[in-house]
């Protein structure tokens, strides 16, 4: 649009309408997008450091919108969790998360990776996730061992005695809890002593600059000797380069993820993977 100096600020309102009009359609969009078959999921390898073994794999959900082609997952879902309607979109996930890792079962014998799931702060605050799971692993057959659920900080803070007797309830079930980004927030450290979690995710922002600056290369040493002292599991996640994955196995991270292992994929590639 042109724009007149002196209507600078009408300028602003109406490009904050549209901004707002943006997200209100996307929200139109993403309504029974599901059903539709226009959302998907994308599964990232997981593998242990130490023998490169396959061990996992990361559930991440693709939507491919009829008109614009694909949205990126970072601008839906915050629309998803803003509208509410991740509290349709989450479900239906997890249960196609399950699904899939109970087919890879069937499929090959003695395999026993596991699938982690992305849980929002929305769904962890509404809703019953402890009962959603346990539905969900008893119709598709998966057992709790062969399924993971990851969850943000900020999903965690603010309600921790909540939250705490949620998460020892997927835990007594045998699921376990990974910490996702961590290291992004102020109070890391501190929250592993009052929310119970098997494992952390290292953000990926520490990793990227692992071999460049010392800092970085410090904090991630840290991290791993501080949950490795609490008996806590560590992946690293945006491992781009042999020389990351290097220097993390050198350190004693247990898990990896990223594009220099392998990028998301469709679940029909992840099976390749698997046999
Ligand atoms: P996240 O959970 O931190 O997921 C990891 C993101 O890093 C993914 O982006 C993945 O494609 C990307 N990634 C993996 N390896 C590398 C690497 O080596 N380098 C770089 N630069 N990036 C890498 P994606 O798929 O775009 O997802 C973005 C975010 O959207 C996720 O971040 C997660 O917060 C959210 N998300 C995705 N699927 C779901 C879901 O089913 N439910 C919920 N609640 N959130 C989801
Ligand atoms: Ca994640
Ligand atoms: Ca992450
Ligand atoms: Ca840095």
């Amino acid at each position: 649009a042109k724009v007149a100096g002196k209507n600078c600020h009408r300028f602003y309102s109406r490009a904050m309408d549209q901004a707002v009009e943006r997200r209100v359609r996307m929200e139109q969009d993403l309504r029974g997008a599901w059903e539709r078959g226009e959302l998907s999921l994308a599964y990232q390898p997981v593998y242990r450091l130490q023998d490169r073994r396959l061990v996992g794999a990361e559930a991440l959900l693709r939507w491919q919108h009829p008109e614009h082609g694909a949205v990126a997952p970072s601008v839906f879902i915050d629309v998803a969790e803003q509208s509410g309607l991740i509290e349709t979109i989450g479900p239906q996930v997890l249960r196609a998360a399950c699904a899939d890792a109970m087919q890879w079962r069937r499929d090959f014998p003695g395999c026993d990776v596991f699938v982690s799931v992305n849980v929002s702060p929305r769904q962890l605050r509404n809703g019953d996730l402890a009962a959603l799971v346990d539905h969900v692993l008893s119709t598709t057959g998966l057992p709790a061992a062969g399924l993971h659920i990851e969850l943000t900080e900020t999903a965690v803070i603010g309600d921790e005695v909540r939250v705490s007797s949620l998460l020892a309830r997927l835990r007594d079930a045998g699921v376990k809890v990974w910490l996702d980004d961590f290291g992004t927030g102020f109070s890391g450290l501190s929250h592993l002593r009052r929310v119970p979690v098997d494992g952390v995710k290292i953000d990926r922002s520490f990793i990227a600059d692992v071999l460049r600056d010392p800092d970085d290369l410090a904090l991630t040493t840290a991290i791993i000797a501080m949950a490795h002292s609490l008996g806590i599991t560590v992946v690293a996640e945006g491992v781009e380069k042999e020389g990351q994955y290097d220097v993390l196995r050198e350190r004693g991270c247990d898990l990896a993820q990223g594009y220099w292992l392998g990028h998301p994929m469709t679940g029909q590639d992840f099976r390749g993977l698997l046999g």
